[in-house]
């Protein structure tokens, strides 16, 4: 085949082997085989960058050193701690999936890829990482990282988002996979992605792969891999009204199956169209109370999520004192909030 003329597999797991021993990062879930650790990290570092997902991994072991831990844990605490981190519906199965390991699997996980795929959230990605990793079964893991580097090391010019691609990509690191220690390999080669093949920055004079990879001979790396599904992004429009007193703010919980679902929120009215006039504002101020002060516009952000531009803008009206369905500031601490609210409050609670 096309790509089998330069490259000599053996090598290829040699040489990557080397590499990984010489470079991996000193990461606390790599300490041992445990599945927990590895699997908790593995969620969190889902679209994630290990800087960016260090510091909750540590916040989540922290809290819930066992699955029966995070197993027993309140949903709000759960959702507290991954504040800031986005895709809540992460959190919310990882949660899950702690309660199925108790009550279906005595509190062990399930030691086969197959298996591994019955928890909520676990996907192909992740029950390969676990079971390759804490079991030593032969699965190549596929991410981003793993589809950036083999595209670039065969030069595969097949969208590698299309069924045809992806089974190239997972049907080439089979051949290449080091059966007698899997785990490691997968990491290896997350991890040259990572660290040496990265998307734009990326470091070739300092591959172990050089001088077998076919796209860094063709000089055609940074075209590696091809895509061809765009995400679709939809504006949306949020009016939020901050409705606050000494004592706390009017709070209310998201239950729609959207965006940051269970996450708690000021009232608001969102629309796709863009949204101009504040009469919706005033009526829902006066929903929740007739003598509240007059509205006042705060501030304005956008928000970028993979599927979504937001577009919020914040509107304030002080409620009476004696106004008692309100979180207090005290609770609101504990409780998780979309992260254009976690910004207005540190910048505007006093204003
Ligand atoms: S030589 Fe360059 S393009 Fe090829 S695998 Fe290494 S870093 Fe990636």
């Amino acid at each position: 085949m096309f790509f089998f003329l330069k490259v000599g597999f053996m090598e290829i797991k040699k040489l990557l082997n080397n590499w990984y021993r010489d470079n991996s990062r000193d990461l606390p879930w790599r300490s041992n085989k445990n599945p927990y650790p590895i699997w908790l990290s593995e969620i969190i570092l889902q679209q994630t960058q290990v800087v960016q997902g260090l510091p909750y991994y540590k916040k989540f072991i922290e809290n819930f050193p066992t699955v029966y831990d995070l197993a027993s844990a309140n949903e709000d605490k759960v959702l507290k701690l991954w504040q800031g981190l986005g895709y809540y519906s992460r959190a919310r199965n990882l949660h899950f999936a702690a309660k199925q390991v108790v009550a279906e699997y005595s509190g062990h996980f399930p030691k086969t890829y197959k298996e591994l795929l019955k928890l909520k959230g676990v996907g192909d990605y992740t029950a390969s990482a676990i079971a390759s990793i804490a079991y030593d079964e032969t699965v190549p893991t596929i991410d981003g990282n793993v589809l950036r580097v083999i595209s670039r090391l065969f030069d595969i010019d097949i969208p590698v988002d299309s069924n045809n691609g992806k089974k190239i990509i997972k049907g080439l690191m089979i051949e290449i996979m080091d059966v007698d220690n899997p785990g490691n390999f997968n990491q290896a080669v997350m991890e040259l992605g990572a660290l040496v093949c990265k998307p734009k920055k990326t470091d070739c004079d300092n591959c172990p792969l050089k001088e077998k990879c076919l796209s860094y001979e063709r000089q055609n790396f940074l075209e590696r891999p091809v895509k061809t599904k765009k995400i679709k992004v939809k504006d949306l429009y949020v009016d939020y009204l901050f409705l606050s007193n000494s004592q706390g703010v009017i709070m209310q919980q998201r239950n729609v199956k959207t965006i940051w679902k269970k996450l708690f929120e000021f009232p608001n009215v969102t629309s796709e169209v863009e949204l101009v006039k504040v009469n919706h504002l005033e009526e829902l101020r006066s929903n929740y109370s007739k003598n509240s002060s007059e509205l006042f516009f705060i501030t304005e952000m956008k928000h970028k999520l993979t599927h979504r531009n937001l577009y919020i803008r914040f509107f304030k009206s002080k409620i009476p004192e004696s106004y008692s369905r309100i979180t207090s500031w005290d609770e609101l601490k504990r409780k998780a909030v979309p992260k254009p609210i976690e910004v207005f409050l540190r910048k505007f609670r006093e204003v």
